[in-house]
């Protein structure tokens, strides 16, 4: 296997008042490619930090971060625009979907802005919604959809220039229980397919549909 990703030693902290609230404490993270590893934490405890951290939105206080053998944190804006938009597919808990184009626009959106000229990225769209089971749903805007298919909306938006990383960050927090498992099957059968998936929630039971947990307690990552 080859490694993915590797943090070690990253913290963050924020200003409060005179003082810095610290977030994330010396963590360290290894994940190989063709893992599914999920971090249950308590709110507040530093995941969504960690993901924007990992998801190249935000820059670290210490420590270092290779993706795919990257030096990430050596990386001018520019560079780490280009970097997630090659590299990494999103998926968050309320979709994120742009509510004024349809379906088949929401999903070519990152290939367009990857430069993929339109008809290139209309037919890796049509396929990548056929796959997903929404062929018939293309014309709808996000409001028309259930949250399911939002989200199904969203990670085949996510898999459109084939990323090396999936990250979710509470994926299914928006969804009923049985809608929210069938999200969970979708991103087990993706991880059989290859994908990289990194997941966080506050969720044990969302949690547990990975192949490895880890757990974030007070910006402090732990394998118990
Ligand atoms: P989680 O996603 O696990 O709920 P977050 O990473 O969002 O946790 O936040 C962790 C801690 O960092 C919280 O105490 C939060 O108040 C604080 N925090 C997050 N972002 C900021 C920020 N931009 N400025 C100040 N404090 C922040
Ligand atoms: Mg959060």
């Amino acid at each position: 296997m080859s490694e993915m990703l590797r943090l070690d030693g990253v913290c963050k902290s924020y200003p409060m008042d005179e003082e810095r609230v610290q977030v994330l404490r010396k963590v360290s993270l290894a994940v190989e490619a063709g893992e599914f590893v999920s971090i249950p934490g308590a709110s507040g405890s530093g995941k969504s930090t960690l993901m924007n951290i990992i998801g190249c939105m935000d820059s670290a206080d210490e420590g270092s971060y290779r993706l795919e053998g990257e030096d990430v944190f050596a990386l001018d804006p520019r560079q780490l625009a280009a970097l997630r938009n090659r590299k990494i597919g999103f998926i968050f808990q309320r979709y994120h979907l742009l509510p004024q184009y349809d379906v088949l626009q929401n999903v070519m959106m990152p290939l367009l802005v990857r430069g993929v000229p339109h008809g290139e990225a209309e037919r890796l769209a049509r396929e990548e919604l056929a796959a997903m089971g929404l062929q018939e749903r293309l014309k709808h805007r996000p409001n028309q959809l259930s949250g399911g298919q939002q989200q199904r909306v969203a990670t085949g938006r996510a898999l459109m220039g084939r990323p090396a990383l999936l990250l979710a960050d509470e994926p299914t927090g928006a969804l009923d229980a049985a809608t929210g498992r069938e999200i969970l099957g979708l991103f087990r059968q993706l991880n059989r397919q290859g994908h990289t998936i990194l997941q966080i929630t506050h969720d044990l039971t969302v949690a547990s549909a990975a192949g490895r947990i880890l757990h974030l307690r007070d910006g402090v990552l732990t394998s118990q």
